[in-house]
């Protein structure tokens, strides 16, 4: 087995050699300790017969674990200036493609039929750039892709919203648009000290496991989310306060959101913070036919 690339030394050695630094706006923070990416792969199940997409590879150093432990990898780079590196750095595996794109602009449905036909267990890992953690998340599992789930890094602040379950000061329109789709838990929380340079703020890994279904069935999703965001608008009113306040004409329609909440047997006075998935799910079905 070749060096790791995820130690202090290389890590140092390989931006020496390119002449390589790092952008912050980009949010690179590479990883420089092994355990940690062992940990990740373990925690993705990870076998020979799966694929792994990555989001931002870096120099390779996550990159390398998952073509170890898996059938092939594709990696989605936005920074040019690495491909020549991972060129390189990443030689001694064949099962690797790195694509130069944005994820959030990449057509990441058409690129699993491309590079991943006969692969039916598909993961997402990756350290993920931590200036856009959310759009990228939601961007991967709104898209309707074949792929059983995620174990990302990210902001530990943005995992416990993510994960945090109904009553915790946490929960709320992330959490729901993320549990609506997944099963997800906080699996490591990661020391600053693994990265180079240092995050300003600490980490977490988080596994996502998409559902059969989504946790409720709604009339219609779109609408499901205006309510979820509505009722959290303002997290110390009341539901009906942010509902009034918050939906098209909702001042005009009091009396029907009133009626909406008594159906689905929900207290005007609870906050948005106490509503379960599924309460959330009756709440929109019966305010559905008012703003339709
Ligand atoms: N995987 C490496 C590691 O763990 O050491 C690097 C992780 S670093 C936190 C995030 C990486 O994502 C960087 O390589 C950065 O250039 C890349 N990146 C940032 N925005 C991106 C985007 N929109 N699409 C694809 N890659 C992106």
């Amino acid at each position: 087995m070749t060096k790791d690339i995820a130690t202090p030394i290389r890590t140092k050695e390989i931006m020496k050699k390119y002449g390589f630094s790092f952008k912050k706006s980009l949010g690179q923070n590479f990883l420089i300790d092994p355990n940690i990416l062992v940990n990740i792969v373990e925690h993705a199940g990870l076998t020979k017969e799966h694929g792994a997409i990555e989001v931002g590879p870096g120099i390779g150093a996550l990159t390398e674990h998952l073509a170890r432990a898996t059938k092939k990898v594709v990696s989605f780079e936005i920074d040019q200036r690495l491909l020549p590196i991972l060129e390189d750095t990443l030689s001694p595996y064949e099962n690797v493609k790195i694509l130069h794109s944005d994820v959030l602009k990449a057509d990441v449905k058409e690129t699993i039929n491309e590079e991943f036909s006969g692969v039916e267990d598909i993961m997402v890992v990756a350290n993920l750039p931590y200036y856009v953690t959310t759009p990228i998340i939601l961007k991967l599992l709104t898209e309707n892709l074949p792929i059983k789930g995620m174990v990302v890094m990210l902001q530990k602040e943005v995992a416990e919203r993510i994960a945090a379950k109904p009553g915790s000061k946490t929960y709320g329109s992330l959490s729901i648009a993320i549990q609506y789709y997944t099963q997800a838990e906080t699996v490591m929380i990661v020391p600053k000290t693994v990265f180079m340079p240092q995050p300003n703020v600490d980490s977490a890994v988080i596994k996502l496991m998409k559902l059969d279904k989504p946790a409720v069935e709604v009339i219609d999703e779109e609408f499901f989310f205006l309510v979820t965001r509505s009722s959290f608008a303002q997290r110390r009113k009341t539901i009906l306060n942010n509902l009034t306040s918050q939906l098209p004409d909702g001042k005009l329609k009091k009396d029907d959101i009133l009626t909406a909440l008594s159906k689905a047997q929900i207290e005007p006075t609870r906050r948005g913070e106490s509503l379960s998935i599924p309460e959330f799910g009756a709440l929109a079905d019966a305010l559905y036919p008012y703003f339709h």
